[in-house]
């Protein structure tokens, strides 16, 4: 199997992940980078993740504008992938969901999101709310232009997250593991800061040194990391997809 193919599957394997973990629904969208030319990205066609397959992955310039010549219909905001993409050479994949429970983070000034358990460290410190009002004015809230997504992409800067107002969040990440597994856990982090606001008192968030512990011993393809890709995977019924870059045999979903 080729390097693309496996990494289309890896997409494939990604779009199932984020729907069957409540990320996702019929909307929001994962990327990667193309291997082969930095230029490119993948990305599926207008779909639901959830019934993406292999053949529905369709090859996108920095401009947010097919490659080649006729196009399927393309999401309406590929443009954050797009603009991430051309911002952070440092990239490799990114995801765009609308996950309730990180909503009221983007609306709400009092309560910053920051990461307060272990799996939420990914996010990083501190992660900035974009408003698309702020230079566009009145919007359907939709990142519909490379514009809108060189704006976006400026309030991310080098951070991991940037919360959209009142509409969503945009990750990214050097892997698409990492970035599947940090917009899984962040609205599970979410939920957990909201709920012990609730218990009321003060919130302990995770310090700059807990999160520099965690980024230390992180690798993308440890035995740990590869655990809970092959659990999701499995989970979300598309274990046969997998396969392993180290030593490239597919690992058959458990019985
Ligand atoms: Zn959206």
């Amino acid at each position: 199997m080729s390097d693309l193919t496996s990494l289309i599957q890896d997409l494939v394997i990604a779009n199932r992940i984020l729907a069957k973990e409540e990320v996702v629904d019929a909307y929001g969208h994962v990327s990667i980078r193309h291997p082969d030319n930095p230029k490119h990205f993948l990305i599926a066609r207008s779909l639901a993740p959830d019934l993406v397959g292999p053949e529905d992955i369709v090859e996108l310039g920095l401009d947010g504008q097919p490659v080649g010549g006729d196009s399927p219909q393309l999401y309406l905001e590929r443009f954050i992938h797009a603009a991430i993409f051309e911002a952070r050479p440092d990239v490799m994949a990114v995801v765009h969901a609308h996950a309730e429970d990180t909503l009221p983070f983007s609306i709400a000034t009092a309560t910053k999101l920051r990461p307060v358990i272990h799996a939420g460290s990914f996010i990083g410190k501190e992660v900035p709310v974009w408003d698309i009002a702020d230079s566009f004015g009145d919007t359907n809230l939709l990142v519909t232009n490379i514009e809108q997504g060189r704006d976006l992409a400026k309030c991310l800067g080098a951070h991991s997250v940037a919360l959209m107002r009142g509409h969503g969040f945009a990750s990214a990440a050097r892997s698409l593991i990492e970035v599947v597994r940090l917009s899984v856990y962040l609205p599970r982090n979410a939920r957990a800061l909201m709920r012990a606001k609730q218990l009321g008192g003060e919130i302990k968030y995770l310090s700059q040194g807990e999160i520099d512990a965690r980024n230390r011993g992180y690798r993308p393809y440890s035995p740990e990391t590869w655990r809970t890709w092959e659990y999701w995977a499995n989970k979300a019924g598309c274990g046969h997809l997998l396969t392993r870059p180290d030593d490239g045999h597919p690992h058959p979903p458990k019985g």
